[in-house]
């Protein structure tokens, strides 16, 4: 399993682990290395006063004149153990005491036979004699210490290599022309010094592992108390928050950095809990208004899914919820393209009224974006006008409509006139205007009363609307006078139609009573310049008919040409 440090706390300890390891492995490396070079240096130095004492020996024994004895000395030495080779040397670098050569030359020198000579001679050449030195001992006339490894085991060894000075006393057998006489060679071996050291080392090693141990056992309670519990808490806190539990808190049981995090911590997710609340109370507000809203309301989420649906859509589209959804959001009129359009294009170019199912809807679809222009999805407004455009319509009436005769009132004739004139004008066709009044009402209504007159008044409106066409337009100009708009006609129709209305009203009985009118007919093209010159025309026509005794048509000025020639005519 590889080992991947996840945790704060492992990553610290590997950490700490290494710095530790390190600092310690120096330090002990050091410790260990001096104490080793002391062991060294001690044993060189004993080495050294005892190469010296064998040294003073051996020419104790040379001066007392047996150089046998030192022979037999130096063999008696070399049956130390930890002592591997002692040899003596002479300056050439052959083994002493194994020839005659000294023995002649001493004999020689005395002149007589001091010395016997050996019976068998050998030589044995121990250093080569131009070795190097050789010739730095006879130069320095101090020890040379050599330190080596046998090959073939593997343990170190000790060379000492010491000068047999030449003194005084020896040149009664010796000629005193080179300082040193010979050379003692000395090897020992370094294996216990060496088990010493290595003793030292392991004991340094224990040390260094007990004491690596201890640190982080130390660390890793530390770690554990300071930083990984407090972080746990606080992690834990964390995953209970995310998870909605927006009341639970860290204990604060410090004042290091992560006593400061836990606060920081209990703050933010406090201040979490409020805004969280807050936000709680602006969505149930906004989901009651959304619910109990007259309007319907379909919304998408970013991928175009129907996500809320209140019971106003359902009820205005006649679908349930999961229909709603099922379909899908541009089915919500059961017309797609409607609702892409509406979508896609500006408010404006779009019509947001249509018929849905009986119901005349206004409808608002917008794609909603939040600040950074993100789309987020699609919501649409259903609102049910059809009360609305009834009471419109029915305003409209009231406000065009006369409310005695049920024609249309002025304001409408004033509408009608100004349409008609456009759309003549427009498409090149005729129209025609009729201006009539009662003859001598003002004596009817002082002869009968002015109810009566009225009666009267809502009689002529009947006979209005039973002998004019859908597409006409009678109108009460005012008082006793009235006024009829005639789409497409000119002539004959303009003045049969006013005859027409005319024998209408003359052979009208209320109460039986009976009345006369005076009609003045303008046509269009041909009179007028405008609506309201048109109509100034028309009623000069009216009054020419006045004039000419009452109960009669006349044609206004410049529509003479096709006037009949039954009719009478203005002036
Ligand atoms: P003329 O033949 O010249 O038209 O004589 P006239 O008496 O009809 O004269 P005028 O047209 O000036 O008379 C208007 C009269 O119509 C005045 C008024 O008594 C009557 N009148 C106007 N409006 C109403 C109405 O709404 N109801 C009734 N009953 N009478 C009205
Ligand atoms: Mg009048
Ligand atoms: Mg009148």
């Amino acid at each position: 399993m590889k080992w991947q440090f996840k945790r704060i706390g492992d990553r610290i300890l590997l950490l700490v682990g290494i710095s530790v390891l390190l600092g310690l492995v120096g330090i002990s490396q050091f410790h260990t290395q001096k104490q080793e070079n002391m062991i060294v240096e001690h044993y060189e130095q004993t080495l050294y006063f005892l190469t010296r004492s064998v040294n003073e020996g051996l020419k104790a024994i040379m001066l007392a004149g047996d150089a046998n004895i030192a022979q037999e000395y130096a063999k008696n030495l070399k049956s130390i153990h930890e002592l591997k080779n002692f040899t003596i040397l002479r300056l050439n670098g052959l083994e002493a005491f194994q020839d005659n050569e000294t023995i002649n030359e001493v004999n020689a020198r005395l002149g007589e036979e001091e010395f016997a000579p050996r019976e068998s001679e050998q030589r044995n050449p121990v250093l080569a004699a131009d070795d190097p030195r050789l010739a730095r001992l006879q130069a320095s006339q101090t020890q040379i210490i050599l330190r080596e490894t046998d090959p073939a085991t593997g343990i170190p060894y000790m060379t000492v290599l010491a000068p047999i000075l030449n003194h005084k006393s020896c040149h009664r057998c010796h000629t005193g022309r080179s300082p040193v006489r010979g050379v003692v060679q000395m090897t020992f071996s370094l294996q216990f010094v060496n088990e010493a050291i290595r003793e030292i080392r392991d004991q340094g090693l224990m040390i260094l592992a007990a004491t690596l141990a201890g640190v982080l056992a130390l660390t890793l309670l530390v770690i554990r108390h300071s930083v990984v519990r407090p972080i746990g808490r606080v992690t834990e806190a964390m995953v209970k928050v995310s998870d909605g539990n927006l009341d639970h808190r860290v204990p604060e049981t410090s004042t290091d950095e992560l006593g400061h995090m836990a606060r920081i911590f209990n703050r933010m997710s406090g201040d979490l809990a409020s805004v969280h609340l807050g936000l709680k109370n602006e969505q149930e507000k906004l989901s009651t208004i959304i619910l109990s809203a007259r309007e319907g309301i379909v919304v998408t989420n970013r991928q175009g899914d129907v996500v809320l649906v209140n019971p106003s859509a359902e009820r205005l589209l006649e679908k349930n919820r999961d229909e709603i959804c099922g379909q899908g959001f541009l089915q919500i009129i059961d017309d797609p393209d409607y609702l892409k359009a509406l979508l896609d294009q500006p408010e404006e170019e779009v019509p947001s009224v249509v018929v849905y199912k009986g119901r005349i809807l206004n409808i608002y679809a917008a794609t909603i974006h939040v600040t950074s222009g993100d789309r987020i999805g699609s919501a649409a407004l259903i609102r049910d006008i059809t009360q609305e455009k009834k009471l419109e319509k029915q305003l409209r009436l009231l406000s065009t409509t006369d409310a005695l005769t049920g024609l249309f009132n002025r304001r409408r004739f004033d509408e009608v006139m100004q349409e008609e004139w456009s759309r003549a004008r427009r498409y090149n066709l005729h129209f025609t205007l009729l201006l009539f009044d009662v003859d001598h009402f003002k004596k009817f209504n002082d002869t009968h009363g002015h109810d009566q007159g009225d009666r009267v008044l809502q009689a002529i409106g009947r006979v209005m609307r039973e002998l004019f066409r859908d597409v006409d337009h009678p109108c009460r100009y005012g008082g006793e006078e009235f006024a009829v708009v005639l789409p497409s006609t000119g002539f004959p129709g303009a003045g049969l139609a006013a005859e027409r209305l005319r024998t209408g009203v003359e052979a009208l009985v209320i109460d039986g009573l009976k009345v006369t009118i005076s009609i003045g007919v303008a046509i269009h093209p041909g009179v007028g310049q405008d609506p309201a010159d048109m109509l100034k025309q028309a009623d000069t026509a009216l009054y020419a008919s006045k004039q000419a005794g009452r109960n009669r048509v006349s044609f206004a000025a410049g529509c003479e040409s096709a006037i009949p020639e039954s009719l009478s005519r203005y002036p």
